[in-house]
């Protein structure tokens, strides 16, 4: 397993567990079954409501856990995150972020200000946000002096937000690939379909090498165990650079799955 070294000196690792729409009562097992296999990072936030139950997976296992602060609570974000801690049995989570920058509420410098101290506290040991573009980040970096150490953004073969991915690495923050299949449906593109048999490998196991030899963090979700097990050994796949040109070339401007985060 390969972590990733952020802008705070901290290690992340890059392939993580997604856990948007599993419920609460189900994630447990889903989380028991990814450390079993050897996941050492699993992504949550306030508005999936199954806080509680990756506590309960995750147990007192050393594990990087994240969650993500919601907008009717940018203004209150020390409140946000006792309560994600108090749902996760944790003392601290390993990394907060601002799960949209909301920018018609206006309050996401605010918020950033507060994650900054609650990283002071040691109540988040690493900070950074989600679904922000370029201009958000300048706001946030130039009022604060803090630079986000991870944004977390939509990212898939067939939506690559390079001008983000650029800004990202401009600053020294790690990009991390939510929605890393295309929600699934990339699995079926002909184009993937094609890399995978010359590979050996499954759909789902090439998008995600692709992933890693991009240097991102991705964090697919799987609730089928063997997705879990097939998504892990993703990390024994090892891609040509032609394959990862091939699927560098499948970026569509128009591919976006997700909200677009000047609308949220
Ligand atoms: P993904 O791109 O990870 O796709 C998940 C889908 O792919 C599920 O239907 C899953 O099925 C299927 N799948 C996974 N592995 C396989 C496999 N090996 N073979 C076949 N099918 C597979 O979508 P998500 O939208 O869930 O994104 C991943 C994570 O990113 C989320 O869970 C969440 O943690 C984060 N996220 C963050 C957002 C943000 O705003 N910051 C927004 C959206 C997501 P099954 O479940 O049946 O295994």
């Amino acid at each position: 397993m390969t972590d990733l070294t952020l802008n705070d000196g901290r290690r992340m690792p890059q392939l993580g567990l997604g856990t948007y729409q599993i419920p609460d009562a189900h994630v447990p097992s889903v989380v028991r079954a990814g450390l079993d296999l050897g996941f050492r990072l699993v992504d949550t936030a306030a508005l999936y409501h199954n806080e509680r139950g990756v506590g309960e997976g995750l147990g007192s296992d050393e594990v990087w856990v994240t969650t993500k602060l919601w907008h009717d609570q940018h203004g209150d974000a020390a409140a946000a995150l006792d309560a994600s801690l108090a749902l996760l049995g944790r003392e601290h989570v390993d990394l907060y972020l601002i799960h949209w920058p909301h920018p018609s509420g206006g309050k996401y410098v605010d918020a950033w200000r507060s994650l900054v101290e609650l990283r002071e506290q040691g109540l988040a040991r690493s900070i950074g946000v989600s679904n922000f573009l370029p201009e958000h980040l300048d706001v946030i970096v130039d009022t604060t002096g803090v630079t986000p150490a991870v944004n977390q953004i939509e990212l898939h073969p067939t939506f690559q937000q390079r001008d983000v991915q650029a800004a990202n690495a401009a600053r020294g923050i790690v990009t991390q690939s939510w929605s890393p299949l295309g929600q699934g449906a990339t699995l079926k593109d002909e184009r993937i379909v094609a890399i995978a048999a010359a590979a050996g490998a499954t759909p789902a196991q090439v998008i995600i090498a692709w992933h890693l030899a991009k240097g991102f963090s991705v964090i697919p979700k799987a609730g089928d165990l063997d997705h879990l097990a097939s998504n892990w050994q993703a990390q024994d796949v090892r891609l040509t650079a032609e394959q990862i040109a091939q699927i560098d070339a499948m970026d569509d401007p128009d591919g976006r799955m997700g909200p677009d985060p000047l609308e949220v």
